[in-house]
């Protein structure tokens, strides 16, 4: 529609600035000295949905990071759209690898380089923006609704009670969540599938002190040592996870789906050179998607021990740890692969350790249907701006609140993202292309549009 993108080509400098200033708000729900920065987010983004003409906007606490509400109501008759996005960010450690301050939003080559720039603050921002000008064009013919989150980045562990107490405001006929890649700005594509997570920590325990390795060492086991071989004993020489039990829940994808998910483009050698690798890594049997879509996998996440700080010093220590976590596909359950992977170390550990292993969170694995109203809305909104009729995919990642969305409010969750897998999430020098972010903003008020009249 012209009037939108007159709109946006009058507006795109002060859209940007206002991404700018709101990433500019070190927002790190996971730790704890970040609180007021996390409440001044908070009011950021409310005060930015007040002014994008909202008819109300709070801020709801809870045990941990607040989120923000706010909603569009023109009609209670016409469809409901509820945008879910976050404003917490990864810590941004570490910091020397990055080539500009992490909370310093620079832009170079027409790239936005800030942590919270694709996750998710500029994938959310873009959904206040399509708001305004959907109002200011007086074009808005459906109800929007906006929870955002300040504890995504920690596994969103007061947003369940949060979505179960206010069932009757978060009531919406879709979710609409824009915090995943899509393969690039020519090929468009959507996000059908997501994997859940496990997560849990180990903590291996050998002497009741740490000890002189050259007085104890070689008659005292290793915690370090019998660390690293049960964690070398979780795959097999095909990497296939050894745990018994693992892959008994997983729905395995039917030749015709592996086939349709072969059509995505793929180069391998750019996938190596981004990654500055020599060779890929996986389950025998599958492709490099189909390893990160359609397969359940075991990540180490950290691992530690003994002396880590500068020298040497010859020591035999106590204890050693490591966080592990798991991605999992559909109808596999998160709960009950934390507990498999929990037993598993009690199994395998020798009788020269004792283990604790605990819990940290998880979420379960999602789908949504191609031929659902939101599918096909959000597939026809990217067609219209892309001029291409948008691939489904599978995503890696895990967004538990998928499934916390279909459970608690009965409706299905569209993934319609704008970022890129090569955004470096979670990673130092995270960025967002300016291009995608213009190109979200475009085509969210076809969402809107499509939805309420396909
Ligand atoms: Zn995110």
């Amino acid at each position: 529609m012209q009037v939108w993108k007159d709109y946006q080509e009058k507006n795109k400098d002060r859209f940007l600035n206002e991404l700018l200033e709101l990433l500019r708000i070190p927002s790190v729900s996971a730790k704890a000295e970040h609180k007021p920065d996390m409440i001044a987010c908070a009011e950021a983004v409310k005060q930015r949905l007040v002014e994008a003409g909202v008819d109300k906007a709070e801020i709801h606490e809870t045990a941990g990071h607040p989120v923000v509400y706010a909603e569009k109501m023109i009609d209670p008759a016409k469809p409901t759209v509820l945008v879910y996005g976050h404003y917490d960010v990864q810590p941004a450690e570490p910091l020397e690898l990055w080539k500009s301050g992490p909370f310093d939003p620079t832009i170079i080559d027409g790239k936005i380089f800030a942590r919270g720039s694709c996750d998710d603050k500029g994938q959310m921002y873009m959904h206040v923006k399509a708001l305004e000008m959907l109002i200011q064009t007086n074009t808005l013919e459906n109800n929007i609704k906006f929870c955002i989150e300040g504890e995504e980045e920690v596994g969103s562990p007061n947003l369940g009670k949060f979505v179960s107490a206010n069932k009757e405001l978060l009531k919406a006929d879709c979710v609409l969540i824009s915090d995943s890649a899509m393969i690039s700005l020519e090929t468009p594509s959507l996000d059908i599938g997501l994997r859940g997570l496990s997560y849990i920590e180990v903590e291996v325990t050998g002497p009741n002190r740490d000890l002189h390795s050259g007085v104890y060492g070689g008659a005292v086991a290793n915690p370090i040592t019998i660390l690293a071989q049960m964690i070398a004993s979780l795959h097999d020489a095909n990497h296939h996870i050894t745990i018994p039990g693992f892959y008994a829940d997983v729905l395995e994808s039917s030749d015709e789906e592996r086939k349709l998910m072969a059509e995505a483009p793929f180069n391998e050698a750019e996938y190596k050179a981004d990654l500055g690798i020599v060779e890929l890594w996986g389950e025998k049997g599958y492709s490099t998607n189909e390893r990160t879509g359609i397969r359940p996998t075991l990540e180490l996440n950290g691992i530690w021990g003994g002396y880590t700080g500068e020298g040497a010093k010859t020591v035999l220590p106590s204890k050693a740890f490591a966080k592990i976590s798991a991605r999992l596909v559909p109808n596999q359950n998160s709960k009950k692969i934390a507990d498999l992977l929990i037993n598993h170390f009690h199994t395998i550990a020798p009788p020269y350790v004792t283990i604790k292993a605990t819990l940290h969170h998880g979420g379960e694995p999602y789908l949504t249907p191609i031929d659902s109203k939101a599918y096909q809305a959000a597939s026809k909104a990217m067609e219209t701006t892309f001029g291409k009729i948008p691939i489904p995919v599978r995503g890696g990642g895990s967004i538990p609140i998928c499934s916390l969305f279909e459970k608690e409010l009965g409706v299905k969750v569209v993934l319609m993202g704008f970022g890129l897998d090569s955004d470096n999430l979670h990673s130092p020098n995270e960025k967002f292309d300016l291009a995608n972010f213009y190109k979200g903003i475009e085509t969210i008020p076809y969402f809107h549009k499509y939805f309420t009249t396909p």
